[in-house]
């Protein structure tokens, strides 16, 4: 090893090389700062008085498989300007940290391709160390997401295991980045959001979001002027767990066994689109049996069918006529479950309809809901819910492995 090595190899600066150990297969380093390198920390001034020394040592990035380690004599020094004695700054690592910035480089880089336990097992180092190492980058560059360009979002709430926890998500549609993660759901969750948008005096025009009354007295309150569109997945979703629901009812109430076997077997090609059915299996036979068999379900199978055309038309004056039509057809079914949905859906027709005015959608929060169920099964999820955030704030450009 030398001055000139540390430098290059292992960018230490302004060190001098004095000698190295090799014991029970670690390598360490003992590096010197010269006494004209000596600064006050406080006001860089060169003019200092050294008071005593402390011993410290940092991890460097290992030499093969060996953990390398350096180690100084860090000067305590007396700054006449100051009057007051403080520990001079170290070059190549931040305070505190008992690692080097190459060092942090390198374990940055191996977590790309590992997960959090690989990499530490890896540098032989504890877990914490890595998990660290990653918030404080993950902090530097998504801790502080820019509010004041927001122009079109979606907002939802995510799911986190089965305990029943939820974080409320907010993506900028335009970036496809998350710009907030809020504990739990409904109105408090959103609350410092709000906050920080009002600070940016961000001009937001559009928000998606499901048809829920939290979220459309928050938008109602915080962006009076921005446009509420109500995802159109979400209306579709509500409106599938109708038809589920009719069949479970129509089930319980069939006449004959053979009419309950019939609709037994059509729980799921009820929900699938037509195109999606399987030919192989009959499933389409199947479906249109039941169908024949049942009215009521029948027309509110033809009545999902339609729903979906309200959101392909070529503008908003059809799309309306089509959506009155279907509210009509709904009423005029005489099934009570679907007279109920063809209410919600009058009594939030503007918000649907809005689409026309901004095409967007929830649909963006499913790829970062996705991640964050990957991310979810690692252990840390709750245990560090500081650190989670900070992951899932980094999710659309994760250079992390996600499972570790
Ligand atoms: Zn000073």
């Amino acid at each position: 090893m030398s001055t000139s090595l540390l430098y290059h190899g292992f960018g230490i600066v302004g060190y001098q090389y004095v000698s190295q150990r090799f014991q029970e297969g670690q390598v360490t380093f003992r590096v010197r700062q010269p006494r004209e390198r000596l600064r006050c920390p406080q006001c860089d001034c060169d003019d200092v008085w050294v008071r005593g020394h402390e011993e410290r040592t940092f991890r460097m990035v290992p030499i093969g498989s060996k953990p390398t380690f350096l180690t100084l004599d860090v000067a305590r020094v007396w700054c006449p300007v100051c009057d007051s004695v403080r520990q001079v700054k170290i070059g190549f690592a931040d305070p505190k940290k008992r690692y080097t910035r190459s060092f942090e480089r390198y374990a940055l880089e191996l977590s790309r391709h590992m997960t959090i336990k690989d990499v530490a097992e890896h540098l032989q180092v504890s877990w914490d160390t890595i998990k660290d190492i990653q918030a404080k980058n993950l902090q530097r560059r998504f801790g502080k997401p820019k509010q004041h360009k927001l122009k079109q979002i979606a907002i939802d709430e995510i799911a986190i295991g089965k305990g029943h926890h939820y974080v409320t998500v907010v993506l900028n549609l335009l970036s496809g980045a998350v710009v907030f993660v809020g504990d739990g759901k409904g109105v408090e969750a959103l609350k410092p959001f709000w906050k920080r948008l009002r600070r940016a005096r961000a001009k937001v025009q559009a928000v998606a979001t499901d048809m829920s009354a939290a979220y459309i007295r928050a938008v109602r309150d915080n962006l009076p002027r921005a446009v509420h569109v109500f995802d159109h997945f979400h209306v579709i979703k509500l409106f599938n767990e109708k038809l589920s629901a009719l069949r479970r009812q129509l089930y319980h109430q069939a006449s004959s066994a053979e009419e309950r076997a019939l609709l037994k077997g059509t729980r799921w090609l009820l929900l699938k689109n037509p195109e999606n059915l399987d030919e192989g299996r009959n499933e389409l036979q199947r479906l249109e049996e039941a169908l024949d068999l049942n009215k009521p379900l029948s027309i509110a199978y033809y009545l999902k069918e339609d729903l979906r055309q309200i959101w392909s038309q070529p503008n908003k004056r059809t799309a309306r006529r089509v959506l009155r039509d279907w509210l009509a057809r709904a009423r005029a079914s005489g099934i009570r479950i679907l007279i109920q949905f063809a209410a919600t859906l009058e009594k939030h027709q503007e918000g649907i309809l809005n689409y026309y005015d901004y095409r967007i959608s929830t649909g963006p929060l499913e790829g970062t809901n996705n991640k964050i169920q990957l991310m979810k099964r690692q252990a840390y999820g709750f245990r560090d819910r500081a650190f989670f955030k900070l992951k899932i704030l980094g999710i659309h450009e994760t250079k992390h492995a996600l499972v570790g």
